[in-house]
């Protein structure tokens, strides 16, 4: 999902102190029988060893120390299940979650009942399923609620309200014929259901029925809810049915509680489902619809028809018809909506009475925007009737650079909230507009491919879903724009420099223990930039290019873990890239080239170059010759390997000036160390 904006990130001295709580002892609480002197002393106190804290890590992210920083990562041993070069193994499984799922939308409450066909490929024997109740987030008492109590509700995930939570009025199951009524436990979003006899390994199956309903929140965490609109709403709904946990050859059942920031880790499966709901709606969702001659007018689906064929968008509702009587079959029953998804790793939907509603086509891919009228742009910039293009944009460049888009539709939908990912749906907000709206229309379908098809673990790794996405968004962009990346300044050399000044986590932490407002930089635009460091200065567009459509056909609807990306981006490229990984991955160092000194011997000169960043990295240089001759040098990062010094003498010429990264690529800290000399004086390094 989309957490950032523009500028959304400031460092208050009070989301410093936040950050630095994990990490400092306490030094002393005030006294409630202690004066206000003594309250400020603690306070001096309490802040001087913030700073002094501050100080050490800082100084340990400069500490440049080339055999650790060039020591072999401590990578998980390879495996029968994973191999050393970052391969799935030769004895890789997975499981397996196929649902069919029948529900219906009554006022503002979802009433459904699911079965789960649960396939066990692992070779262990497994006595419960772990199951997702992330309703259970919306909850008063919920781990989620008391998180942003903690942090004075000031989050963007919350939500919570009286009758929030799923109730689950039935559990069953069957295995191989006999149906039981298993036992099951709950805590917080998550549910244990204990399957009595163990289901046995290599592929055995057990199905699980439950019966589930809840009250629609207003405000889903910024991934679901309800919007009211102009004579309607518009319901998009997510999270919504109890999901199974993912089981691997890693952690086994990856079950964690549901805390709003961190999102999901899923198994493949094929999904039907049957949405009732009122007649004046319409629905739009993962899959492909299956019964359009019921749910639909003659004139709907023979607009469908024509936007199939369809470069342009063509209306399937126009904003006039929006809401009328006659653009639904007539009757006054309910209607059911069947949809059938295959090998995807979740579902998700939207209904609303008010829909506008527009598609196009590529290639044989339905791409279509679902909006209100309000949704519409105006003179100054406009607005959802743009989408269907952007989507088409999209899908057409990432698959035409990394994977083709593999599912029969792709939609946008507009409502509450900002911008939420699942397969072949995606839910930006109603109220986004121009380049936003094309940026995260593109961000969200770019989860198509992290992690709806390479399916990495979310929680724990929200760079792989989230970096890697916002990296192609990066280049769609520019792809979009004709030049220009929409957003780029986010990821900057100059503004991840700035993002990395201030120590704060690393890239690797996981995605609930990163403070919110460090989100953006952490999961987002820092992976991302780092991303388009590694392809841009150190493999080259090439080499980074078939390392990453490797990574993507290796994995693709499975389930890698870091490992198996560094192993597959070294495999390919044929380079050790550890040092990469573990300075702007693992840790949080930062980089600082400088020029230590320039000296004149006889016809040479001798440039001293430092490392004084705890990140090595390849050293580009340009010494400009008085008279004006200029020569550059691109040195590998193996320069770094014995010391933080690396010493060029050339011969001949009068050195005028010397400068380090003279094109502005390097999100260097310190830029006032980069040059040496006169004769730019004045002018700034680009970007
Ligand atoms: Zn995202």
């Amino acid at each position: 999902m989309r957490a950032i904006a523009p500028g959304a990130r400031t460092f208050s001295a009070v989301m410093l102190a936040a950050l630095l709580t994990p990490v400092l002892p306490r030094l002393s609480h005030p006294s409630p029988y202690g004066g206000l002197a003594a309250q400020e002393d603690d306070r001096e106190e309490q802040e001087a060893a913030e700073a002094a804290e501050l100080a050490r890590r800082d100084s340990l992210r400069r500490i440049f120390d080339p055999a650790g920083a060039f020591e072999p990562l401590d990578l998980p041993e390879p495996g029968e299940f994973r191999d050393a070069a970052g391969s799935p193994g030769e004895a890789y499984w997975q499981q397996r979650a196929d649902y069919h799922i029948r529900a219906a939308l009554v006022d503002d409450r979802i009433e459904g009942t699911e079965r789960i066909t649960y396939t066990n490929n692992s070779p262990d024997s497994l006595t419960s399923l772990w199951v997702q109740l992330d309703q259970n987030l919306f909850r008063e008492t919920s781990y989620g609620a008391l998180r942003a109590e903690e942090l004075d509700g000031e989050v963007r995930h919350g939500g919570f309200f009286k009758d929030g939570g799923f109730v689950i009025s039935g559990v069953r199951a069957d295995f191989e014929g006999e149906a039981t009524v298993p036992e099951y436990r709950t805590e917080d979003t998550m549910m244990e259901i204990l399957l009595g006899e163990p289901l046995p390994p290599g592929g055995s199956r057990v199905e699980v029925e439950i019966d589930f309903a809840f009250e629609i929140p207003e405000t889903g965490g910024d991934r679901m809810g309800q919007l009211d609109i102009r004579g309607g709403i518009i319901y998009q709904l997510a999270q919504w049915y109890p999901r199974v946990f993912t089981y691997d050859d890693v952690n086994g059942w990856n079950q964690s509680p549901f805390l709003g920031q961190g999102e999901w880790y899923l198994e493949y499966g094929d999904f039907d489902v049957e949405l009732t709901v009122p007649r004046d709606f319409v629905v739009v969702a993962t899959g492909e619809l299956l019964n359009p001659e019921e749910v639909l007018t003659p004139m709907q689906r023979e607009r469908l028809a024509e936007a199939r064929l369809s470069e342009e968008t063509v209306h399937i509702i126009t904003p006039d018809e929006a809401g009328e009587d006659h653009t639904r079959p007539p009757g006054d029953a309910p209607l059911t909506w069947r949809f059938r998804a295959e090998n995807v790793r979740d579902f998700a939907w939207a209904a609303s009475d008010r829909f506008v509603w527009d598609a196009a086509g590529w290639e044989d891919v339905l791409i279509m925007s679902a909006y209100p009228e309000e949704s519409i742009g105006g003179p100054a910039s406009s607005g959802w009737e743009r989408s269907t293009e952007y989507l088409r944009h999209s899908v057409q460049y990432y698959s035409e650079q990394w994977l083709r888009y593999p599912y029969p539709v792709a939609i946008n939908v507009a409502g509450l909230a900002l911008g939420m990912e699942y397969p072949m749906i995606v839910f930006c907000s109603w109220r986004s507009r121009g380049a936003f709206l094309f940026s995260v229309t593109d961000h969200e379908i770019g989860h198509t491919w992290f992690p709806m098809i390479v399916g990495s673990d979310e929680r724990r790794y929200a760079w792989m879903d989230e970096g890697f996405n916002t990296f192609i968004n990066y280049y769609s962009g520019i792809e979009f724009a004709g030049g220009e990346p929409i957003l780029g300044q986010l990821m900057s050399p100059t503004q991840i420099a700035t993002d990395t000044r201030t120590p704060s986590h690393a890239v690797y932490t996981p995605a609930d223990s990163i403070p919110e407002a460090e989100i953006g930089v952490l999961a987002y635009n820092k992976p991302a930039a780092v991303l388009i460091l590694l392809r841009e200065e150190v493999l080259g567009p090439e080499v980074f290019d078939e390392g990453f459509r490797e990574y993507i056909r290796r994995w693709a609807y499975k389930h890698p873990q870091p490992a198996d990306f560094i192993r597959t981006m070294e495999d390919v490229s044929g380079q050790d890239l550890d040092w990469f990984f573990r300075g702007w991955i693992y840790e949080d160092a930062i980089l600082d080239q400088a020029i230590a000194s320039v000296t004149r011997l006889g016809d040479t000169t001798r440039v001293v170059f430092e490392n004084r960043g705890g990140i090595p990295m390849p050293l580009e240089a340009r010494i400009l010759y008085q008279g004006g001759d200029e020569q550059r040098f691109d040195v590998p990062v193996d320069a770094w390997r014995v010391d933080g010094t690396y010493v060029l003498e050339v011969l001949g010429g009068f050195v005028r000036n010397v400068q380090i990264d003279p094109d502005g690529v390097m999100p260097d800290v310190n830029r006032g160390n980069n040059v040496w000399g006169r004769g730019i004086v004045g002018r700034r390094p680009p970007r």
